[in-house]
Order: C-alpha cells, then structure tokens, then sequence
C-alpha cells in the first residue's frame, strides 16, 4: 500500500496531499506512530514516518 492509499484510509480525505517537508523532529506535525504516518504541520500533507522520532 503506498502513502496516498494508506492516508486516504486513515484520514477518509479524497485526495491526500503528499508532503515533502523535512520531519526530523515532533511538532512539525502530527505523528500517527500506529499507522506510520505524518500528518504535517505546515503544508497539512501526508509523509511515511521512517524511522523512530525522538519526543
Ligand atoms: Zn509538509
């Protein structure tokens, strides 16, 4: 499943956006650790978490 499904599931948005940002640090935007999605905080798109983030 690749991001754009995974999040149209998650959010039931139509159209998710994917975002392009950097996301090393929390408070950039909103972390669904269950799911590994990122829900960011500037551009209000959607990004696979990679790896782990340090809170
Ligand atoms: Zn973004």
């Amino acid at each position: 499943m690749d991001l754009i499904e995974r999040a149209r599931l998650f959010s039931g948005e139509q159209n998710p956006k994917e975002c392009t940002c950097r996301h090393q640090l929390a408070g950039t935007g909103v972390f669904y650790q269950s799911v590994g999605l990122i829900q960011c905080a500037t551009c209000k798109g959607w990004q696979l978490i990679r790896k782990p983030i340090d809170v």
